[in-house]
């Protein structure tokens, strides 16, 4: 803003947004809800990108960014191995209305954990029995995320699949909702998933990138499995995620089972830059104040081409908070 800077990060004010104007001027109620985020990746990118930076800790940069923002509810994502100790500090931290109020200004702090495919080789007995005594935690909600990673192969195949049907077993005997990571791996997670969960387990395919026949498939089979749409389906490369919302849009009694999230710090939606104008240079990393613009862009494409406008940005975020409650209970 006026200040000719010549590195190519944004100074770290652009990273609190304006309201999006859609939102700006409604009179309908809404909340925001990340259903994934990993909020110490997250913070910790910000810390690297803004080495003096104003927020010092989680919590501050988490009030400096979401407060005020209608902001309910995020899903924290704890998916390394071995498992990161710092999970039960953040967590307590969120265990009483007080302290909800004071670290997280009101924000309700929910998480999943489990051990990511990237990491399937570093998946013990140990890192199993820190998972099963976080599962305990009140504030965990759900088992993930896992699954299988064909497109960078960090682990090997096998021992991704062994490593899935473990976690899911574990899962399925607990009833945890399944947070899903499945890249370019679509026939051995169907049929790793069909033979391990039970029709009715609640799944989240988080970050959806994958076919919209694929999508088809598993949300006839599974009646509690929702989509994840994050910023990726901004992105000019994707055009799966579009395709499935708007097979969801052209029958109007067929609910949009979609959970919004962010998977920060990656997956900045395209759009957000329509709104900072004045802004040189792209923001170094998501956050969850950045889910009013994916909504958007899913209500334009729900639209389509059919001019009723029946879907809005709004109606888009209070859909996917439902289904939110629905997933995991948050
Ligand atoms: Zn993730």
């Amino acid at each position: 803003m006026g200040k000719n800077k010549k590195s190519s990060v944004p100074s770290e004010e652009h990273l609190v947004l304006p309201s999006h104007s859609a939102l700006a001027d409604a009179d309908t109620p809404y909340a925001i809800v990340d259903t994934h985020t990993h909020l110490i990746s997250t913070f910790s990118s910000y810390r690297s990108k803004y080495k003096n930076g104003q927020f010092g800790t989680v919590f501050d940069f988490v009030r400096g960014l979401y407060h005020g923002r209608n902001v309910e509810a995020i899903v924290d994502v704890w998916c390394e191995a071995p498992v990161q100790k710092i999970w039960r500090s953040i967590a307590d931290s969120a265990l009483t209305e007080e302290s909800r109020r004071d670290k997280w200004s009101g924000i309700e702090y929910w998480f999943v954990m489990g051990v990511h495919p990237h990491e399937s080789s570093q998946y013990t007995d140990n890192v199993e029995a820190d998972i099963l005594e976080a599962m305990a935690h009140p504030r965990c909600v759900g088992w993930g995320e896992i699954g299988l990673d064909y497109h960078y192969d960090n682990s090997p195949r096998d021992i991704q699949q062994a490593v899935f049907v473990r976690q899911l077993k574990q899962a399925v005997r607990l009833g945890k909702p399944l947070t899903i990571h499945t890249r370019e791996a679509e026939a051995d997670t169907e049929h790793i998933l069909k033979e391990h969960v039970p029709k009715d387990h609640r799944i989240h395919v988080h970050c959806y990138t994958d076919s919209p026949e694929w999508a088809a498939r598993m949300l006839d089979h599974f009646p509690n499995l929702y989509i994840g749409v994050t910023g990726v389906i901004t992105y000019s490369t994707n055009a799966n995620t579009s395709a499935v919302v708007r097979n969801f849009s052209s029958d109007p009694s067929v609910p949009l089972r979609i959970l919004l999230e962010t998977d920060a710090p990656f997956m900045i939606p395209s759009n957000l830059y329509d709104s900072l104008k004045n802004v040189k240079g792209r923001l170094p990393l998501c956050h969850t104040a950045m889910i009013p613009w994916t909504a958007d862009f899913v209500a334009n494409v729900a639209n389509g081409d059919k001019h009723d406008n029946a879907w809005d940005a709004i109606r888009v975020l209070q859909e996917s908070r439902q289904n939110a409650r629905n997933m995991y209970g948050v």
